[in-house]
């Protein structure tokens, strides 16, 4: 049986809301999977195996004030990190 992290979808959903309030200086697939990528690193994986408690366990960091900002804050200082230094424009250098 698969097991879904939660804050993976979180973090997506997360940044497509806010991708125009981020103000990325690159917004492409590249930049947006390492700013997941950091976001994640720095949250605990909330890892599930049934998906009907999915609302149960997404509730504290999608309805909650205070899960919600901290989510925000995760991904917004990712998003500062990527923006100063994106890799897609290494690759293109190489
Ligand atoms: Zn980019």
């Amino acid at each position: 049986m698969a097991i879904h992290n939660i804050m993976e979808e979180i973090v997506c959903e997360v940044l497509v809301k806010h991708k125009e309030d981020l103000q990325l200086t690159c917004g492409c697939d590249r930049c947006l999977d390492d700013i997941r990528a950091i976001a994640l690193n720095n949250l605990s994986p909330r890892y599930i195996v049934q998906l009907e408690h999915r609302p149960y366990v997404r509730a504290p960091y999608t309805a909650d004030r205070q899960g919600v900002t901290n989510i925000m804050l995760i991904v917004t200082k990712a998003a500062g990190i990527v923006s100063q230094s994106p890799r897609c424009q290494d690759q293109v250098s190489k």
